[in-house]
């Protein structure tokens, strides 16, 4: 192991399994994903903090604790179709696609997007399609999606998304206040229209900007 990966593995420890996250498959996911070359190369020694960092654009790679507890929310096992909205630096899509079989990812800033793309390739990673757009609408192309994970906070959960979801699919996303906290949400598609929701707990998300999220400036 590389001392980045011990520094990685010590973190997990410290403050993903320690902090009450048990799927086994996302603390390995947490543990190979190399999370210091999705932030930039200033911060690299920050990256085994579990805290957000910035990402440039405004935007900021999300803290390993709710990447890790998001991923445990969406309950995979491996053979699912992932779509995520908000790939920011991408690293919460290389995690996902450890955890199921191919992730669709939608970034409306098309720098981010593009970058991210390139550090997916870098890293190897075949089970992902960046793609530019409102991910507020979701994306019909590849719908529909087993498990929906939006990374960004909305005022409430975009019908387009609701519509994509398979029967028995899990939504996660951060519904509340444009700035400030917002409640971790899970719906549970059980067929039909009929959606089960929990709140799982608080977090607080950038905003989610788009013709089903906050109006763009
Ligand atoms: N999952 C990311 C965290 C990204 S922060 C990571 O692991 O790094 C949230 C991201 O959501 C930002 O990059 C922001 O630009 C993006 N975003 C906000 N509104 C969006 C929308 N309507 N569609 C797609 N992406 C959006």
């Amino acid at each position: 192991m590389t001392n980045d990966d011990h520094r990685r593995a010590a973190m997990v420890e410290r403050d993903i399994a320690g902090r009450g996250i048990t799927d086994a498959r996302v603390l390995a996911a947490m543990r190979a994903v190399p999370r210091e070359h999705f932030v930039p190369a200033n911060l690299r020694q920050r990256a085994f903090d579990d805290r957000p960092l910035p990402i440039g654009n405004a935007q900021t790679i999300s803290q390993p604790y709710i990447v890790a507890l998001m991923a445990q929310a969406l309950q995979l096992q491996g053979d699912e179709h992932v779509l995520e909205i908000g790939t920011g630096s991408g690293y919460g899509a290389a995690v996902l696609a450890r955890l199921c079989r191919h992730v669709d990812t939608v970034e409306r800033i098309s720098d981010l997007a593009d970058r991210a793309r390139q550090q997916l390739a870098d890293l190897g990673v075949t089970n992902v399609d960046v793609h530019g757009g409102d991910g507020t609408l979701g994306w019909p192309a590849a719908a529909p999606f087993d498990a929906i994970v939006v990374t960004a906070g909305g005022p409430s959960v975009p019908p387009a998304l609701q519509a994509q979801l398979a029967p028995g699919g899990r939504l996660v996303m951060p519904v509340g206040a444009q700035h400030g906290g917002q409640d971790l949400l899970r719906l549970t598609r059980s067929g039909g229209d009929d959606f089960r929701t929990e709140s799982l707990c608080g977090v607080a998300f950038v905003p989610l900007l788009g013709a089903q999220g906050w109006p763009e400036a």
